[in-house]
């Protein structure tokens, strides 16, 4: 099989691999879309790995940690999965027994491993995923759609639902890429007023189409005025950074209510804030935004079913496992903004 493998320093290189077997506990997969993630690009540059342990950025996994497809084979022990059941990959891997395991929290375990980054992931024409890992796909729900699911929409899912976004609420999202522009697709779909927030017109425009009710260029204004203007002073219900920017982080907390609810899901080592005047003295609740317990994929699969989510609208390009270097480069430089590789031409199969 064809599988791609990242040596660091923007090389890219397809080899052929033996097609694994599955082990006890494990399902073969044959790999129909798997997408490529901003956290890939640590292991594109072989540095700043910010998921995954020792070996994640030294070319030795097969990358890809949004993959899904068809299960072509079960290991010893599989029950309740067959052959030909379509399914996606939930990435973190965990032991199994310990108590965020237990609750689903698969990628809170101590001993977790990362799909596409210390094991290897869907980047390739077959993969291996324990069967618990595995994702049913409805029959609505594309291949493409599925792979999608499993990171942005998820996130999202998850993390507004928890925040109470719905109906009535004020939703700022700041930083318009997949997994902001995800951001505005799910609150719109809650029934969120969507504000988004983001430096590049062509962002803004996409929002605008998935259902934001207002755009700001933070080029061109001050977000958080603007944001303040909108709301007459009081400010949004919850903010979402979806950048990583310190400047939109901050803007995130100072555009938040009393009482509000701040998300943070770009991911990001240092920044700088006030927590005296921009959480303290606002009550303010500020919250981590990474992936959902693998219990509540059911839930976001027919969220996305129920509300017909234009979820294959955040693929921008779409590319054949012999271009991965180009696909890589083309990611790496912004030229694109979700790429996804798809298998035997057939993308929306
Ligand atoms: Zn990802
Ligand atoms: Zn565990």
């Amino acid at each position: 099989m064809q599988a791609v493998l990242l040596p660091g320093d923007r090389q890219v290189e397809v080899v052929d691999r033996e097609v694994p077997k599955p082990g006890l506990g494990e399902v073969l997969v044959r790999t129909r879309a798997s997408a490529i993630c901003r956290s890939d690009m640590s292991l594109y540059l072989g540095k700043d790995v910010i998921v995954g342990g020792e070996t994640a950025g030294q070319g030795l996994v097969i990358p890809g940690h949004e993959p899904a497809g068809e299960i072509v084979e079960l290991g010893a022990g599989v029950e309740g999965l067959q052959v030909g059941e379509r399914i996606a990959a939930h990435l973190a891997i965990g032991c199994g027994r310990c108590e965020h395991c237990r609750r689903g929290y698969l990628m809170l375990c101590e001993q977790w491993k990362c799909l596409g980054f210390d094991v290897d992931g869907g980047d390739a024409e077959y993969f291996l995923l324990p069967a618990r890992n595995a994702l049913k796909l409805p029959d609505q729900v594309s291949f493409l759609t599925g792979a999608l699911l499993t990171d942005m929409v998820g996130t999202q899912y998850h993390t507004q639902r928890n925040l109470d976004v719905r109906g009535g609420s004020t939703l700022a999202v700041f930083g318009l890429g997949p997994m902001g522009a995800a951001a505005v697709m799910v609150g719109n779909a809650f029934g969120a007023e969507v504000i988004a927030v983001d430096l590049l017109d062509a962002r803004l425009e996409l929002a605008s189409s998935l259902g934001a009710a207002r755009t700001v260029n933070s080029k061109e204004q001050d977000a958080v005025e603007a944001i303040r203007d909108f709301t007459k002073g009081r400010g949004v219900d919850v903010a979402v950074d979806c950048s990583g920017a310190p400047p939109a982080q901050n803007a995130a907390l100072d555009v938040a209510r009393k009482q509000g609810a701040v998300a943070f899901v770009g991911e990001s080592r240092a920044t700088q804030i006030n927590p005296s005047d921009q959480i303290i003295r606002k009550l303010l609740t500020v919250v981590g935004g990474w992936y959902f317990p693998i219990w509540e994929f059911e839930d976001i699969a027919r969220f996305a079913t129920r509300y017909d989510l234009p979820v294959e609208r955040l693929v921008t390009h779409r590319y054949s496992l012999v271009d991965a270097a180009e696909a890589f480069r083309a990611f790496d430089q912004r030229e694109t903004e979700k790429a996804v590789f798809t298998f035997d031409g057939d993308a929306a199969a």
